[in-house]
């Protein structure tokens, strides 16, 4: 095993400890990213809309993501299976705090080991997800720095990254959880992406 691959590997597993995760290897380049899926930021505008730096206008958007991605080869997309109820209960915010610190660990863990480059995106708004009981973000506010630097990551949607096809370039088809079995428990998923090298 080359020592690319071990690292991989290691990361891999590392996804998997947090036990409803899992996490593949894709090559940087098959990361779609589509202006459309981020203008359903604004177009119907989202509660969280310019209320962290998580979230747009205050990101690159998808031209910054392109731009971005043109500095790697690999990345890792990661998978919480949940189920489907959970994504619409009390339950919700902190399955997507779990993603958010899931990839934020990855991210972490990827510097320690030699990709000093590493940069993590979660689902999900930081505000609604880490500072629900703050009226402002802190970082917008201009009254320091984030509240949550080794938690919080930025939304995808703002980049307009296609979760669906990230899905099926992971080998995990974009209904894989559409199947009988999955139907008759309710899963769902969710998703993040780690860019890496
Ligand atoms: S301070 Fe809170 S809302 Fe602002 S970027 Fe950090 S986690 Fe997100």
């Amino acid at each position: 095993m080359t020592k690319m691959s071990a690292a991989l590997t290691a990361l891999i597993a590392r996804v998997r400890r947090w036990g409803a995760a899992d996490a593949a290897v894709v090559p940087a380049a098959v990361v779609v990213v589509d202006d459309d899926l981020a203008r359903c930021c604004w177009a119907p505008r989202c509660e969280n809309y310019g209320r962290s730096a998580g979230c747009p206008p205050h990101v690159s958007g998808p031209s910054g993501f392109r731009r971005l991605l043109k500095d790697y080869r690999l990345a890792l997309a990661v998978r919480i299976d949940v189920p489907a109820s959970a994504l619409l209960s009390s339950e919700r915010d902190a399955v997507m705090a779990m993603l958010h610190d899931i990839v934020a660990d990855v991210e972490r863990t990827a510097v320690e080991i030699g990709f000093p480059g590493a940069r993590a995106f979660a689902g999900g708004a930081c505000k609604r997800i880490f500072c629900g009981a703050h009226t402002e973000c802190r970082v917008l506010s201009g009254k320091g720095t984030c509240r949550n630097p080794d938690r919080a990551r930025p939304s995808m949607s703002g980049f307009g990254i296609d979760v669906s096809r990230l899905m099926q370039a992971a080998g995990w088809p974009g209904d894989y959880l559409g199947s009988p079995k999955a139907t008759e428990d309710g899963m769902s998923w969710i998703a993040g992406l780690v860019l890496i090298v």
